[in-house]
């Protein structure tokens, strides 16, 4: 059975002070019994200061992005031993922000999750079509080329390691959510694509998130589906008592 994630994503939101505030407020509440793995994903500048103050509790500490080499001449990046080294257990990669905006391809991505798995990092793979490509009914196709492509040389053992999160890209900030019915059919053909290229037992492992606009009224109904183990959260994890209240929907 695959393990139910939710995570944060704080994008480029919250200085030191703001971050301290955000994470004292998710852990003073957090639930003692959690059923579901909370993991917070800070900016990079945060993830030093949200890891002391996440040190003896259930949270975990992700990134949002890092670059596949282990050091050298690369200005600005951050690599997989960095992100270890401030006590990071995740990173997301090929978030549709980066693949749109900064122009990150299926190869890069993929360059991306081999070198987080053989680092130890647990990768939040994101995909998602647009809202062009829904309507032009090549969803299921987009999904399948960036699965095919973003897994392409990665072994059974390691492709356990990972956590899909399929994010629809004309949901994500949009205030517009996938139904239930949408996000649950999208996260089955997931799992089938897994089946095909792995097998059954380890398809049936791997935790698919769904992101996009998820908030508490919408939560419990996503996490409800069959093939949705978890969520990745934007904007309504920026507030301690939305994220508290999506991580109670997980059942
Ligand atoms: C995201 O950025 O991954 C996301 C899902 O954002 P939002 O929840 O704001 O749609």
């Amino acid at each position: 059975m695959a393990k139910m994630i939710i995570a944060g994503n704080w994008k480029m939101y919250m200085d030191i002070a703001g971050s301290v505030d955000l994470v004292a407020g998710i852990k003073n509440s957090l639930p003692a019994n959690l059923s579901c793995e909370v993991v917070v994903c800070p900016p990079f500048t945060s993830l030093e200061t949200v890891n002391v103050l996440i040190k003896d509790s259930a949270i975990k500490l992700g990134a949002q992005n890092m670059y596949f080499e282990d050091s050298g001449a690369f200005t600005a990046e951050i690599s997989a031993p960095m992100l270890i080294s401030v006590g990071a257990k995740y990173v997301i990669l090929g978030h549709s922000e980066r693949r749109a905006i900064f122009g990150e391809t299926d190869e890069l991505i993929n360059k991306k999750i081999k070198k987080a798995i053989v680092s130890g990092l647990t990768p939040i793979f994101c995909i998602g079509e647009t809202l062009q490509q829904r309507e032009g009914n090549i969803t299921f196709d987009v999904i399948r080329s960036q699965v095919v492509e973003g897994l392409k040389g990665i072994s059974e053992a390691d492709v356990a390691r990972i956590v899909i999160a399929y994010e629809p890209v004309w949901a994500i900030g949009t205030g517009k959510t996938a139904s239930p019915a949408q996000a649950q059919e999208v996260h089955a053909f997931i799992r089938k694509l897994l089946t095909e290229l792995y097998s059954a037992a380890t398809a049936a492992g791997i935790t698919i998130q769904y992101g996009g606009s998820v908030k508490p009224e919408n939560a419990a109904e996503l996490l409800g589906q069959p093939d949705i183990n978890g969520a990745l959260v934007g904007g309504a994890c920026l507030k301690a008592d939305s994220f508290l209240k999506i991580i109670q929907a997980a059942k």
